[in-house]
């Protein structure tokens, strides 16, 4: 799996900062570095806001990537447009991807649109209320792992941003003649979750976009390019495609008071349970995103996620309630996700049964037996992912600072080495 968010070891300091913001308890730290287990990593960005020394980067695709295609496609994300001071119409920034390289634009709100029309439409006959928004990949990517009963629940349709590539092509596929392998089609994304799902996308047997390039890197493309655009192409989709980058719009764009949204990762975890204690009753629709304010809050957008969404605000007066909508005799049935989503256990201790219930017990027991301060002294989140990581064979209850102090007590000599806790020892031993 290619995931954006990765670690520049050269800076990591070993601080220990991002351990406990990891959703997922993902991060370890060891021998001075940190380490972020592929497999549990969802790519929320939480590590890369909260590292005080910049070790942690979501790393996106680069612009030499457009020299591959004979023909390229930009999917601006709709949070793409609140990054801009006095500006009346999205236009400009179309006009402006054109400027920049693109031989076309397909806007991901007009997508977003076509599926809120779709979600109208399937009222009434879900197979699990509430539904729960399959639009943020770090989401989706947290429900399979960790919310296995809650998967039946996620919105059957693909995301956005690959309903419009889907579309994006085909259309490029008529007007050029070219084949689809020619064409190349990248979204512009304000997220690291997004550029991943580009990469490793759920439900879809390939990836149908072909990379992703970062807003806050696509901005300062865009700033020049903006300038020299004298007519600003026509905006096709309205008031709540665009609405989608804001929490709360997508929820708004279903024309029903019964939903709810909740952005924020912790906050999103917690809706979660609640969902699965069966409390949400009378909720029919649950908007969820990992990053606060929704898409305008993610680390690769370059303006105050607040002040981008007065901006979507202002840019929504001028525009119609809505451009597009979906018609199965028509389109055809290019918006429900083709495979099933599947329970991803990252957490899985064992794969024989018997065996795992034995490492679960003896888990319980190490956990019962250290502190219960989850102080991250060890390299891990919690007393209990310690208890873990020693089960699994990762570490060892040593790793503990109050043990290594009764060692310290009771050794000669002076401390070596492996009396420091893991993140501050440099022996490869440790
Ligand atoms: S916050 Fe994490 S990635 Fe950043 S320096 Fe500290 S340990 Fe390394
Ligand atoms: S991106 Fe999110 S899930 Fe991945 S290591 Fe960082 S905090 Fe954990």
């Amino acid at each position: 799996m290619i995931h954006s968010v990765t670690l520049d070891k050269d800076r990591c300091k070993g601080c220990t900062t991002c351990i406990k913001r990891c959703p997922t308890e993902a991060i370890r730290v060891r021998r001075g570095k940190a380490t972020i287990l592929s497999e549990r990593c969802i790519d929320c960005g939480e590590c890369v806001r909260a590292c005080p020394h910049r070790a942690k980067r979501a790393v996106c695709d680069p612009w030499s990537r457009l020299s591959d295609f004979e023909y390229n496609i930009a999917l601006p994300a709709p949070s793409l447009y609140g990054q801009f001071h006095n500006m009346d119409d999205a236009g400009i920034v179309l006009g402006g991807l054109v400027k920049a390289g693109f031989d076309e634009v397909y806007e991901v709100a007009r997508a977003a649109e076509t599926i809120s029309d779709r979600m109208r439409q399937s009222r009434g006959s879900e197979s699990a209320l509430p539904v729960i928004s399959s639009a943020c990949p770090a989401c989706t990517r947290l429900i399979l792992q960790r919310f296995p009963k809650l998967i039946r629940h996620i919105d059957p349709c693909v995301a956005p941003a690959e309903l419009a590539a889907i579309r994006a092509r085909a259309l490029a596929v008529k007007k050029t003649g070219l084949p689809g392998g020619k064409i190349g089609v990248f979204f512009i994304t304000p997220c690291p979750a997004k550029m991943t799902a580009a990469h490793n996308p759920v439900g879809l047997p390939a990836p149908v976009i072909d990379g992703a390039f970062s807003m806050s890197d696509v901005y300062l493309r865009l700033l020049p390019a903006m300038k020299k655009v004298e007519t600003p192409l026509p905006v096709t989709a309205g008031l709540m495609g665009i609405g989608w980058s804001v929490s709360g719009g997508e929820g708004k764009a279903l024309l029903s008071g019964r939903y709810i949204s909740v952005d924020g990762i912790p906050n999103v975890i917690s809706v979660l349970e609640d969902i699965e204690d069966g409390k949400l009753e009378g909720i029919e629709f649950v908007e969820i995103g990992a990053c606060t304010q929704g898409c305008l809050g993610g680390c690769l957008t370059v303006e105050n996620p607040f002040v981008a969404k007065a901006r979507i605000r202002n840019l929504q007066k001028y525009m119609p309630v809505s451009q597009n909508s979906y018609s199965p005799k028509e389109d055809g049935d290019d918006i429900t996700r083709p495979l099933p989503l599947e329970f991803t256990p990252a957490w899985q201790l064992d794969s024989s049964l018997e065996a795992a219930m034995a490492k679960h017990r003896q888990i319980e027991a190490l956990t019962e037996r250290l502190p219960g301060l989850d102080c991250s002294s060890c390299g891990t989140p919690s007393c209990r992912a310690l208890a873990e990581d020693v089960t699994l064979g990762f570490a060892s209850e040593e790793d503990c600072i109050f043990h290594m102090r009764e060692h310290m007590a009771l050794s000669e000599g002076p401390p070596g080495d492996n009396f420091l806790p893991p993140p501050f020892r440099r022996s490869i031993e440790g």
